[in-house]
């Protein structure tokens, strides 16, 4: 009698498998490189867990993944002795997506390129990789028994909407993998994953860094050892005698190339190490390797990347820095390292002192782990700070604004933090300047910095706000992020100079003729009288050239942009009203 249950993928699955089972790919290869590291994470998961509870290893203790061709058949098994799943935890794993971008993983699959082969990548990018199966597998069978528990279970699927379920037999704990290929579809790449060299090309490609064996059997011609070699008449072995033996041999180099020397690791080994830390196809802008000795002791490779990216502004994204303790997987994605604002560094710190038994909650107070992260931060900066003008312009441009969430959240590091900002500005033409420079081309009798925040460089580079400021030709920083509003409430001085914005306060540009403003207070009254729903107050201005009139706020009311900004994300604010400002040299008011 069976047992097999028949269960409905969840929807955003489906629509995902139909999506994976319909394309045509040039790279298809890249699914072995997610089983292999799903298989790679079961058993990491399985030796944290056997750090506080050593019985759950049993007699198997030799980690290793196993993958398992077969011509005949034409199948390729990748098999792990991890943690495996119980029944649940298939359904739960294999059944659903954990992750919410799954809408945005079908976007950016309909945008890939699909000559440069993009579309297997995007499947590792997104967390959804076990499904990468369905690139090269018309059916995949999953056999799979957790750790401490007796009972096996076999999940099966076409890829069209439904997967069965059943209890099985198997030996020992893991998860077996098992993908029956389909045949290559014209306009495909025509690789035959069960071929040996095949497969050992592509782990190598891929899976070089696992940190266990990737191992596989390959059958050899062997000489025939003299006590079983056929003699010849004269008693003697015949010469060139073989015999075919199959032997277990591990294709990964398995070398923790953060532990190497600075000099020894090639720029061709950061890159593919760099793509299996972040399934990020693009060659990384620079690298920071850097080991630390003394009463901290860690050693890091930490990578910039050249683009951001999908996720980078998603509350749910994930921190790029995996934890080891001496090579021994600690946890991935770990926010302890480094600060939200430098969530787009990816890479590995080991850190020989720590605890393994360590958790999150633990992680956050430990002396070892802050006195790291606090030097990480600072070795970030200065590298970001080292970079040639080229490639900070493109980190800029990518990362930018992340990096500046950190002038309002790390009080310890903001002046490092202001040097790295770059903005344009009236005078740069275009190109991004940094507060260094800004301040280098103050004029003789400039005390401020001005700036003005907007949505938009043109329309601010034009504003009516600026005419004076212009004619004095004082520069004018361009704002056009909505977390330089948040920036410029943290950031109030720079280099002795104070921050000022060139829409609020008196900008004290000139001494206001008193004389003359005694002469306009009566209009000024009645203008106000007739405005007064709409406006706090009238002043003459000290902003304005051309224009006759502007509305500004004081210098401590929230800008135009602030509050747009902060409508658009639905918070309802008190009214603000704005004060008319009238130009008193304007011909309409002589
Ligand atoms: P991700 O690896 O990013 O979590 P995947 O789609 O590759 O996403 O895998 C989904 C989930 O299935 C994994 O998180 C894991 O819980 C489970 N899983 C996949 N392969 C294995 C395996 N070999 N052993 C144990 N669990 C696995
Ligand atoms: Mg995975």
């Amino acid at each position: 009698m069976t047992n097999r249950e028949t269960f409905q993928f969840k929807t955003e699955v489906k629509q995902l498998l139909d999506l994976i089972v319909n394309s045509l790919y040039s790279n298809r290869e890249i699914f072995l490189r997610e089983l292999i590291s799903n298989a790679s994470d079961a058993i990491d998961k399985l030796r944290f867990k056997a750090q506080t509870n050593p019985e759950i290893l049993g007699d198997d203790t030799e980690f290793k993944i196993k993958i398992i061709p077969d011509k005949k058949n034409r199948t390729i098994e990748v098999a792990d002795n991890g943690i495996g799943m119980t029944k649940d935890e298939v359904i739960e794993n294999l059944g659903t997506i954990a992750q919410s971008g799954t809408a945005a993983f079908i976007e950016a699959m309909e945008q890939a390129d699909k000559e440069k082969g993009e579309l297997p990548e995007l499947i590792g990018q997104f967390g959804v990789g076990f499904y990468s199966a369905f690139i090269a597998a018309d059916r995949v069978t999953v056999i799979t028994k957790a750790a401490g528990s007796d009972q096996a279970v076999k999940w099966e699927s076409s890829g069209d909407g439904s997967y069965t379920i059943e209890d099985v037999h198997k030996e020992g704990r893991g998860t077996r993998v098992i993908l029956h290929l389909r045949e290559n579809r014209e306009g495909e790449d025509e690789e035959d994953f069960t071929d040996e060299f095949t497969i050992r090309r592509i782990v190598k490609k891929h899976s070089d860094f696992v940190a266990y064996p990737i191992v596989m059997d390959v059958e050899r011609d062997e000489p025939v050892p003299e006590s079983e070699a056929i003699l010849d008449k004269d008693g003697k072995p015949v010469e060139g005698q073989t015999r075919k033996v199959v032997k277990e041999e591990t294709l990964n180099s398995m070398k923790a190339i953060w532990l190497k020397n600075k000099d020894e690791v090639t720029e061709e080994e950061h890159n593919e190490f760099y793509r299996h830390l972040s399934h990020d196809w693009n060659p990384p802008l620079s690298h920071l390797h850097m080991k630390l000795e003394g009463v901290i002791e860690y050693v890091a490779l930490l990578y910039i990347p050249s683009k951001a990216p999908f996720d980078l502004f998603r509350p749910e994204r994930r921190h790029g820095i995996s934890l080891y303790c001496k090579r021994v997987f600690i946890m991935d994605d770990c926010q302890e390292l480094f600060p939200e604002y430098l969530r787009f560094v990816r890479g590995v710190v080991d850190a020989p002192d720590l605890n393994l038994n360590v958790s999150r909650e633990i992680l956050q107070q430990d002396a070892v782990v802050r006195n790291i992260r606090k030097n990480l931060v600072k070795r970030v900066l200065s590298h970001l700070a080292g970079l040639d003008a080229e490639k900070y312009e493109t980190f800029w441009n990518e990362f930018g604004a992340i990096l500046k969430e950190g002038v309002y959240t790390d009080i310890e590091n903001r002046e490092k933090l202001a040097d790295l900002l770059r903005y344009r500005s009236t005078g740069s033409e275009g190109r991004l300047i940094s507060l260094k420079d800004y301040v280098a081309g103050m004029k003789p009798d400039q005390e401020t910095i001005y700036y003005i925040t907007g949505d938009d460089i043109t329309s601010l580079a034009n504003h009516p706000h600026l005419e004076r400021l212009k004619e004095k030709g004082y520069d004018v920083l361009l704002m056009a992020d909505p977390v330089d509003e948040w920036v410029v409430q943290a950031l109030t001085e720079y280099d002795g100079k104070k921050l000022k914005s060139a829409e609020k306060g008196d900008l004290e540009l000139d001494k206001v003729d008193e004389k003359k403003k005694g002469e306009y207070e009566k209009l000024f009254l009645h203008i106000k009288s007739v405005l007064d729903d709409h406006i706090k107050e009238v002043r003459p201005s000290t902003r304005l050239k051309d224009s006759v009139a502007c509305l500004s706020g004081d210098q401590y009311d929230m800008s135009a942009y602030m509050e747009k900004i902060l409508k658009a994300s639905g918070h309802k604010l008190p009214e603000n009203k704005r004060i008319l400002e009238v130009n008193l040299e304007h011909p309409y008011m002589i």
